[in-house]
C-alpha cells in the first residue's frame, strides 16, 4: 500500500485506500489534493472548479463517503447532475469508490420506469444521484425524502445553470435541511454560480486549478489555419497520420455532425455522430461503441458529448472553433487525461482568427500555429 501515501496524507482511511488500489488511482489529481482534506477536516461549504476529466467525482465522493454514517437511515447525500448519462456515470464511480461500505447509491433520472426507481427508493437508499426534473418528481410525490441530508453536492454546476436548471436547484433546495454541507464542483466559474452560492450556501471557500495548468501538461494545442471548403481533407490527413487515432471532432451545428459523419463513412473510416436529434438509445449505442473502440471517430455537438468520460483519447479536433472559451476548455479537457499525452487541434478559418485570440486569451491557453500533414507523411 506504500505507492497510496499521497491519498494516505489526505487523510483517508484503510477502507478507501483499498477502493483506490482496486480502481488503480496511484495518486490524487490537484482538485482532490485541494478538497479531500478540507471536506474531512472543514466546516465551510466548498466550491471545486477544475477542467473536465480531472477527478472531480472522486474529489467529492471520497471526502462524503468517509464521512457518511452506515447506521444513519434514509437519504444522506443527494448529487444533482445535468444530463442522465452524467448521473449514471456519477453513481456508478461512486459505487466503485464505496469500496466495503455498506452504502447504496442509487442513480434517478427521466427516462427509467417510475416504480422501478420508487420500489428501488422504498428499499433504502443512502446517496442519490438524480437529474432535477425527475428528483422533483419524486419529492412531490413524496417518494423521496430530502430532509436529512448529510451533503447537497451540484455537480457540473456550469452545465446545469447553462442548461438553465437554476429555478429546479432552488425548488429541490427548498425540500432539504438547513444543516447539509454545501458542494458545488464545476469546470469553469461563471459569476452565476458566485451568485448561488452567496444565496444559499454558509461560509463558503472556492478551491480551483487553473485550466492553463492542466491544458499544457498533458495536452499539446494547435490550430491550423484552414479555410471551410479544406477542413473536411485536413480531418482526414490528421486521421491517417496517426496510427491509432482515437478522437472526438467537435462540429458546431448538427447538419456539421450528420455532414462529417457520412462523408467519413464514405471514404471507410469508423465514425459515427451524436447530438441532439438522435434517440437517446441510439445515442447510447454509439458511445459504447466508441468506448469499446469498436469506432474510433466520434462526431459530435458541445451539448451531446457534455461531460462524457472517455479515457484515453489521442485527438480532440475542433473541426469548428466553439465560440465561447469555456467550451474550448471544455472540449479539450477530454484529451491528455491521466498523464497521457493527447493532442488537440483546432481548424480556424481566416476569418476567425480574432475568435482565437480571445480564447487563448480568456482560456489562457497556449495555442501554437501548425500546418496540415503532408501527403508524403501521410503515406510514409
Ligand atoms: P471530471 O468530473 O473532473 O470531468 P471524472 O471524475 O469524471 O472527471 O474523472 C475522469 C476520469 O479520471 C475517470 O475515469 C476517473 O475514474 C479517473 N480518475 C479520477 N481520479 C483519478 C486519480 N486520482 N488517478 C487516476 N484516475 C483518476
Ligand atoms: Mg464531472
Amino acid at each position: 500500500m506504500e505507492k497510496m501515501v499521497e491519498f494516505r496524507k489526505l487523510g483517508l482511511s484503510d477502507k478507501t485506500l483499498a477502493a483506490l488500489e482496486k480502481k488503480g488511482f496511484e495518486k490524487p489529481s490537484p482538485i482532490q489534493a485541494l478538497t479531500i482534506p478540507a471536506l474531512l477536516n472543514g466546516e465551510k461549504d466548498v466550491i471545486g472548479q477544475a477542467q473536465t476529466g480531472t477527478g472531480k467525482t472522486a474529489a467529492f465522493s471520497l471526502p462524503i463517503l468517509e464521512k457518511m454514517d452506515e447506521n444513519k437511515r434514509g437519504v444522506k447525500a443527494i448529487v444533482l447532475a445535468p444530463t442522465r448519462e452524467l448521473a449514471i456515470q456519477v453513481a456508478e464511480e461512486i459505487n466503485s469508490l464505496k469500496g466495503e461500505r455498506r452504502l447504496s447509491v442509487l442513480p434517478v433520472y427521466g427516462g427509467q420506469a417510475m416504480d422501478q426507481q420508487i420500489r428501488a427508493l422504498r428499499r433504502g437508499v443512502d446517496i442519490v444521484v438524480g437529474t432535477p426534473g425527475r428528483v422533483q418528481d419524486h419529492i412531490r410525490r413524496k417518494t423521496l425524502a430530502i430532509d436529512n441530508l448529510d451533503f447537497f453536492i451540484l455537480d457540473e454546476a456550469d452545465e446545469m445553470l447553462n442548461m438553465g436548471f437554476v429555478e429546479d436547484i432552488e425548488t429541490i433546495l427548498a425540500a432539504t435541511n438547513d444543516d447539509k454541507k454545501m458542494l458545488f464542483f464545476s469546470a469553469t466559474m461563471p459569476n452565476e454560480i458566485l451568485k448561488v452560492a452567496k444565496k444559499y450556501m454558509g461560509e463558503f471557500d472556492v478551491m480551483r486549478v487553473k485550466a492553463t495548468e492542466l491544458t499544457t501538461k498533458n495536452t499539446e494545442q494547435i490550430y491550423f489555419e484552414v479555410r471551410d471548403g479544406d477542413k473536411f481533407e485536413a480531418l482526414c490527413r490528421v486521421v491517417d497520420v496517426e496510427v491509432d487515432f482515437y478522437g472526438i471532432v467537435f462540429c458546431r451545428t448538427k447538419n456539421d455532425v450528420d455532414g462529417v459523419v457520412s462523408k467519413l463513412i464514405e471514404r471507410g473510416y469508423e465514425a459515427e455522430g451524436i447530438h441532439g436529434d438522435i434517440s437517446q438509445a441510439q445515442r447510447e449505442r454509439t458511445l459504447r461503441k466508441f468506448k469499446t473502440k469498436n469506432i474510433n471517430i466520434l462526431v459530435a455537438t458541445d451539448v451531446a458529448a457534455r461531460g462524457i468520460d472517455v479515457n484515453d483519447l489521442t485527438h480532440v479536433i475542433n473541426y469548428s472553433i466553439p465560440q465561447e472559451a469555456e467550451a474550448y476548455v471544455h472540449r479539450i479537457g477530454r484529451t491528455g487525461r491521466a498523464g497521457k499525452k493527447g493532442v488537440a487541434i483546432t481548424f480556424v478559418t481566416p476569418r476567425e482568427m480574432g475568435k482565437l485570440s480571445r480564447i487563448k486569451r480568456v482560456a489562457n491557453a497556449e495555442i501554437r500555429k501548425s500546418t496540415i500533414p503532408e501527403i508524403e507523411e501521410v503515406l510514409k
